[in-house]
């Protein structure tokens, strides 16, 4: 058992339970996002459906993952930035979105400013993307 997912979780007041663990450990071990169906499958029979859709969301509402949306529309899942909580992500990097293998890459390094909206806007996300070849690919 990773003891730093446990503390991870106890901190956001959840419970570490297996299944929980187990998407943590599978998340932070690549390097591109996930996407729900793949994680599913990596999983296989030891989390249902229903539980896993349950831990993703609890993930994204405590500030531990974020969602990034890949070039078929379909949600990824990253490991959030350390300074995410459950009142306000701070993910505002760019992703790198590979137009051969359809992976999602969170580009940590690139950080933008904290962006000046127009009177009476309220920006709850910022979806930056680059367009490209991965590592892997180019
Ligand atoms: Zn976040
Ligand atoms: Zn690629
Ligand atoms: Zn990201």
């Amino acid at each position: 058992m990773n003891e730093e997912f446990v503390k991870l979780l106890h901190n956001n007041q959840l419970k570490a339970t297996a299944s929980r663990l187990s998407v943590l450990q599978i998340i932070s071990e690549r390097d591109a996002a996930i996407s729900q169906p793949v994680l599913e499958k990596m999983l296989g029979e030891d989390v249902d459906r229903v539980t896993l859709y349950r831990i993703l969301k609890t993930f994204e509402d405590k500030g531990i993952l974020h969602k990034v949306i890949d070039l078929n529309g379909t949600a990824n899942y990253a490991i959030c930035h350390s300074s995410c909580s459950e009142h306000a992500h701070h993910d505002e990097h760019f992703h790198f979105n590979c137009s051969n293998c359809h992976s999602v890459y969170c580009m940590n390094d690139f950080h933008l400013p904290a962006l000046a909206m127009p009177p009476g806007f309220k920006a709850h996300t910022v979806n930056l993307s680059i367009t490209g070849l991965c590592k892997k690919c180019s």
